[in-house]
Order: structure tokens, then sequence, then C-alpha cells
């Protein structure tokens, strides 16, 4: 990819579903369509890059896709608005598609001399724009540019394991070329929506659940959902503390090209009890005053031993 390319890519807003192109030379006349139909999506810079060689200007599909759906990869229908090779004249431009002629100012040549004093100077035919030939009558269809407006429906594959920001490049099927040029290319983006119980970072998968005290003290089984949507059993010690990170091996994202599978972490969230009645007060209160001969607490046994040392010191 060229750095053109990618200033080309670059542009506009990152909306899902939205375009983005680049118009190649004399083409301008379908951008009050794609104004009205995309707005903001569709953003400035009309200077293709392709006005030289009538190359068709590359098209960007902004897509968005689900972190189950980029867990699984999707096979999905897109249908992008483009240009494409006029059937009426074959791409040529003239009617019936009859092929050019021979442009009679330059005989064929695409330069025209002029004399001037002791020099002969020489510069591009303005008849027929230095391509050497003309196209005598113009192809309705088309209006001579060799391509007409249409949507096409193409069929995107995305990958397993395909990462927010990920652009894959459908060759060939960006804007039709001028007067039978080559296609521009389509480059798909793909962005990846936040999800609601699950964070990713690459292959791995965080999740943080909430557990009850009573599990977290006493220890059990909880289930917790994952990316595959299905579910997983993790076993909690007794004395899980909040913050303790649980590692579900393969139990994470896809990966791109690979059947393996990332790791999934579980960082449990110890839940302090609110909405209490009176009978579970009183039995906290019970259970508090049981605690006292035993070290039930060692961390913040520690802690405030800590910080007695400190207010010892202060004392001095
Ligand atoms: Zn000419
Ligand atoms: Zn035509």
């Amino acid at each position: 990819m060229t750095a053109s390319d990618m200033l080309l890519l670059n542009r506009g807003g990152a909306s899902s579903g939205g375009f983005d192109q680049g118009f190649g030379h004399g083409f301008s006349g379908f951008s009050d369509i794609f104004d009205e139909m995309f707005g903001d999506a569709f953003s400035g810079n009309r200077q293709g890059r392709n006005s030289q060689s009538g190359r068709g200007a590359d098209l960007r599909y902004n897509m968005e896709i689900s972190l189950t759906q980029a867990f699984k990869g999707n096979k999905t229908n897109i249908r992008v608005p483009t240009s494409v090779q006029c059937d009426a004249c074959n791409g040529i431009g003239s009617k019936n598609g009859a092929a050019p002629e021979s442009c009679n100012a330059c005989n064929g040549y695409g330069k025209v001399r002029a004399q001037q004093g002791f020099f002969t100077i020489e510069r591009s035919c303005p008849t027929c724009q230095g391509s050497g030939q003309v196209i005598k009558e113009a192809c309705k269809t088309c209006t001579g540019q060799g391509r007409v407006r249409k949507e096409k429906t193409l069929s995107v594959t995305i990958p397993p394991g395909v990462e927010d920001g990920t652009r894959i490049r459908l060759s060939g099927e960006g804007e039709a070329g001028l007067n039978s040029a080559p296609s521009g290319d389509l480059y798909i983006s793909i962005s990846v929506a936040p999800h609601h119980i699950f964070q990713r970072d690459g292959a791995n998968i965080y999740c943080k659940v909430p557990l009850p005290l009573t599990a977290a003290c006493l220890g059990g089984h909880i289930e917790v959902p994952t990316v595959d949507t299905g579910r997983a059993r993790v076993a909690i010690p007794a004395g899980t503390q909040s913050g303790h990170q649980f590692r579900l091996k393969g139990k994470g994202m896809s990966i791109l090209r690979s059947k393996e599978r990332g790791d999934m972490f579980v960082h449990a969230s110890v839940e302090t009890p609110i909405n209490l009645s009176k009978k579970q007060k009183e039995l906290l209160k019970e259970f508090e005053k049981e605690g006292k001969t035993v070290k039930n607490s060692p961390q913040s046994d520690g802690f405030f031993s800590k910080v007695k040392d400190i207010w010892e010191d202060l004392k001095d």
C-alpha cells in the first residue's frame, strides 16, 4: 500500500457502514448523490490520486461487528454503491462500444508541434488530451465515461479473531476506472464494538465477576459466560480475595489463522452485602465476636500494625 492509499483511507469519520472515496478525474458528477446518501460519513478531498491513469478510486467501507462476531468470524453481504463498467459500450465510452478512432489533429501521435521562431515546441494534443484517440460519438448510457453508477452486493468473509481496526482489501472492487482503466480497490475497515461484559486484549478476554461474600469465604463454584457464548465453571477456593484473577486456559479469543485460542481471566470482585435483615446483622456481630481470638483477616492485621508503627514513630 502506498502513502497516498493511506491518506485516502484515513480520511473521514469511522461511523459504521459509511463510505469514503476518492474520485478519479472527471467523475465529480456523482459526488452530490453521495453527499445526500451518506452525509457526514462521506467527506472531503475529492482529489483522486488516479487522475493521471484513469484508474478507479479506492473505496472504504466501515463495518462494525460485535465481539462475538469477531470471535466466530462472519460471512456477510454488503451493498456498495459504486461505479461499474458500462455494459452498453463495454467501458470504452463510445456509442455501441465502437473502437476509438485515431485523432485527426495529431494523427494519433498524442502530441502536436508548433513553430515558435527557431524552435519547435511539442505539447500534448488538446483535441484528444494526448491519448491519440478520439471517440466520435459518446455512449448515451454513460455519457462517454465508460462507467455507470450502480449498487453492487459483495460477499465479505470476516476471519475469526479479527482485531479492531483491521482492514480487508478486496482487490478491484473499488470504483471502475475511466474508459476501461483498471478498477480501484475496496477496503473494508473493521471496528469491533465494545462488549458490556468482556474486555479484549489481543487474544485474551478479561471479565470482572462479582463474588458473593459467602462464596469468597466458604469456597464454591460460580458459572461465568464465555466469549464463545458458552459458560465455564470456576472453582472458588475458600478465602478468595477481591481482585484475584482466575485463568481459564483456552477460553479466550480466537486467534487469526490459528486453531488456538487465548485465555480468559476472571477477575473476582467480592461483593459486600447490602440491605441486611436484623437477623443477618446479629449473625454478623456474632461472627465478629467469634473472630476476636483467630486471625481471620491477616491483611488488615498486617496493615494496621504498620499504621501503628507510623503513629509510634510520629510521637518521637
Ligand atoms: Zn490528438
Ligand atoms: Zn457507455
